[in-house]
């Protein structure tokens, strides 16, 4: 069966691509079925999922996967939270949204720079699904001073991964999604997905 991954973002896709590549079913991005971006209004990681993944249910008319994620700070009242992608802004890019994170904490002293990835999958059956798959993965670290690292997306290179004691973007892939809330998520939803195809075949 097609599904859509109702995401545009290379990076993301990356990750979410690998991870869900051990689903025999043939999951392909949005853009291949020329669906644009959905307007993310929800004020919480949940209802942005579930927008994400029903603007591609009625686009396509198929079942949707969708994420939505980012980092929260409790020292910035779990800011940047859901608007971690945009925080510098509509159409910032993941320095100038990195840049004004650590810019905001400058004055914060290590104890205080605890942070968490926090990411929801959701799974839709259809537009009107009143009973969605719904998972969720929190992985805590820490903001560090400056950024550091190569590889990654977004906020890797500022997060400090207390396992390995290195940067987000020190690790390479199969090391992120083993640990990370993606990671976490997605191998929930595909248990979860597991069980819906063993009970409805
Ligand atoms: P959205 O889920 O597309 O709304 O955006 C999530 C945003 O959170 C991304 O654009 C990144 O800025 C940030 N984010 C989410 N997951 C990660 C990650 O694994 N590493 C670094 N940044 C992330």
């Amino acid at each position: 069966m097609d599904i859509v991954l109702a995401s545009s973002n290379e990076g993301k896709l990356r990750e979410l691509s690998a991870l869900l590549r051990d689903l025999s079913l043939a999951v392909s991005p949005q853009s291949k079925f020329g669906v644009d971006d959905a307007v993310e209004s929800g004020v919480t990681f949940v209802e942005n999922a579930l927008i994400k993944a029903r603007h591609a249910c009625i686009a396509t008319g198929l079942p949707a996967i969708a994420d939505d994620s980012g980092i929260s700070v409790p020292a910035l009242n779990g800011n940047p939270g859901v608007r971690s992608a945009r925080y510098a802004g509509e159409g910032a890019t993941d320095t100038e949204n990195t840049a004004l994170l650590l810019n905001r904490m400058a004055s914060l002293p290590t104890p205080e720079r605890d942070a968490c990835f926090i990411c929801v999958m959701v799974y839709l059956r259809n537009a009107t699904d009143p009973l969605p798959l719904i998972t969720t993965g929190v992985w805590r670290g820490r903001v560090l001073e400056a950024p550091s690292g190569e590889g990654g997306f977004g906020y890797d290179p500022v997060f400090f991964v207390p396992e390995f004691e290195c940067s987000a973007a020190d690790l390479d892939r199969p090391a992120k999604n083993k640990v990370s809330h993606r990671g976490q998520a997605v191998r929930a939803l595909i248990g979860a997905l597991k069980q819906e195809f063993a009970t409805s075949s």
